[in-house]
Formats: structure tokens, sequence, C-alpha cells
């Protein structure tokens, strides 16, 4: 399901937060919000999964006005994982079975839901962990564990807000892997929050940059040149093309 936004504003209390942002993701994309930290990408990642109402503009899911669509569709549509979490104490088959039961719990069919986890965990490469407690397993593991419960209920379109802070690299990578492969597969429409330029890079079909709660830039990775990086993040640097990669290093300011 395509995501446009057109001219949303937000304002917490009157004070503007973002200002008239217009984006389009097309599905079997991945997305990527990037700015520096208080530029409103949380916020627009609320606002696409209606938990807040943006004072104007309004947001087209698959062509549709998305006040015209109830909050259970979209939902359903919806597979939305917020920058904090509450960890679950369960088991690793039971977290994400909540995930399944936490839309619809009165209509949900027992059978149904736990062959969706199955297969969920099976194209996350979770399977081997299914019994595990959430408490015993390594950052990289519970993010994806996280990323599972999004993905359970089959929504077509995945909002996470930055799924790889805290991950050392190697984790970072393959969760952003993880995120293009399922998003490819399942023909997702995939928005990731995220810090890390160089794995955005590597994996992100599209770049949606804030700065200051504008739409600095948006489009595919040819917009990211040294001269945006600096604008947006105030921060020097070259790309360089490494093992086939564009790598943005930072060149250190006096
Ligand atoms: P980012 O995710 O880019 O770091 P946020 O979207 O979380 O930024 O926040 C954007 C701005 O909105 C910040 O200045 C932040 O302090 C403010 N803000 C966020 N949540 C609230 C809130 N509940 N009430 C008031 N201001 C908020
Ligand atoms: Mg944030």
């Amino acid at each position: 399901m395509s995501i446009k936004t057109q001219n949303i504003s937000f304002a917490y209390h009157k004070k503007a937060i973002l200002k008239e942002i217009s984006f389009a993701l097309q599905p079997g994309t991945l997305g990527v919000i990037m700015g520096p930290n208080g530029s409103g990408k949380s916020t627009l990642l609320k606002i696409i999964n209606r938990l807040i109402e943006p004072q104007s503009g309004t947001i087209f899911i698959a062509g549709n006005d998305y006040r015209k669509i109830t909050r259970r569709e979209l939902a359903r549509h919806c597979g939305y994982m917020p920058q904090k979490s509450a960890a679950v104490h369960c088991t690793v088959f039971e977290a994400v079975l909540l995930g399944h039961q936490a839309l619809n719990p009165e209509r949900c069919e027992a059978e149904k839901g736990l062959q969706q986890v199955d297969k969920i965990l099976k194209l996350i490469h979770l399977n081997h962990l299914s019994d595990r407690f959430t408490n015993t397993l390594s950052g990289g593991e519970l993010q994806r564990v996280v990323i599972a419960r999004a993905l359970v209920r089959e929504p077509k379109i995945l909002l996470l807000d930055e799924p790889t802070n805290h991950l050392d690299l190697i984790n970072q990578l393959e969760v952003m892997s993880l995120l293009k492969e399922i998003t490819h597969k399942l023909n997702l429409t995939t928005l990731v929050v995220t810090h890390d330029l160089n794995s955005a890079l590597r994996f992100a079909d599209s770049f949606i940059l804030l700065k200051d709660g504008t739409l600095h830039a948006a489009g595919p990775k040819n917009i990211i040149t040294s001269e945006c990086i600096e604008e947006v993040f105030n921060l020097k640097s070259v790309i360089a093309e490494i093992a086939g990669f564009p790598v943005v290093v930072p060149i250190q300011q006096d």
C-alpha cells in the first residue's frame, strides 16, 4: 500500500514541530527518515500511524484519504514499532503471539494465530529461538522479535522508529538487511527512522530528510551528497565508494 503525505503540519501546544511535509513511498520500498535529534522524525511516524492528528494536511494510504479509513482498519494495515517499546517477559513465541492477539482479541482464531506466528518466526529466521525467554536474548535477537510482532498481523505498511538503536555493528547490518529482504519479499511499504547513514545508504531505496521540522529533501540514494549532509546534520563529510557501497566519512571539524 502506498503512503503519500500531503502538506502535513503539526504543533505541540502551538509550537510548530512539522511544517508542510509532503512525500510519497511506493510498495516494495524501504524508506528511511533521517535528521538530527528533535527534527520531528518520531512525530511524523506517529502521525502516519494516526496516534496523533496533524493540524493540517492529510495522508493517502493506497490512494485513500486516511481519515476515511477506520482506526481499526488502519491498525490492521500498519505494523508500528515505537522508539521505546516495553519489554515483555515471556517466550519468543508468546511475545509474537501477543502481537497477533492485540488487534482483535475477541475474534482471534487460536489455530490461525499459532500458524501465523510459526510462519513469521521462520520468515524472520527466529524459529530456533521460539522457546527462549525474551530476557535471555541478545539485543539483535530481541529487535527481531519486536519486528516479528509488528509483522505477525500481515500488515502492508511497516513503521519502525529507530530499530537499530543500541545494536552493535553486525546486528545493525543484519536488521537493516532483514528489513530490506522482507520489504521486497512481502511487497511492504516500510518506513524506518534511523541515524545510521551508512546502513541506510547500503539498504534503503528512498530517503526522507528532516531538518527543524521541514522536509529538506526526499528521494532516492543520489540525493545524499556531502552538501546535503552538511546542510541537514551540520557535518562536513566525504562520500566514498568502498567495497561497492557508498560510505559517508565525517571530516574532523576544528
Ligand atoms: P525526533 O524523533 O526527530 O528526535 P520528535 O518527533 O520526537 O523528534 O520531537 C520533535 C520535537 O517535538 C522535539 O522538539 C520534542 O521536544 C517535541 N515533542 C515531542 N513529543 C512532545 C510532546 N509529547 N509534547 C511536547 N513536545 C513534544
Ligand atoms: Mg525520535
